[in-house]
């Protein structure tokens, strides 16, 4: 299976979390990052949740 690595801003870090497990059925790895944008709102991204 591929790995689905993600990036979320704070507003939307708790949806990137419930559709990572929804899609690998397992606890995401969340970590900070710096210059990614987010997944959902195009807004520079907080979060990078992956593997
Ligand atoms: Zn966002």
């Amino acid at each position: 299976m591929e790995d689905i690595i993600m990036y979320a801003c704070r507003e939307h870090v708790e949806i990137a979390i419930d559709d990572f497990v929804n899609d690998m059925e397992a606890a995401p790895q969340i970590t900070v990052t710096d210059n990614e944008i987010c997944s959902y709102c195009n807004e520079k991204a907080e979060y990078r949740i992956g593997k």
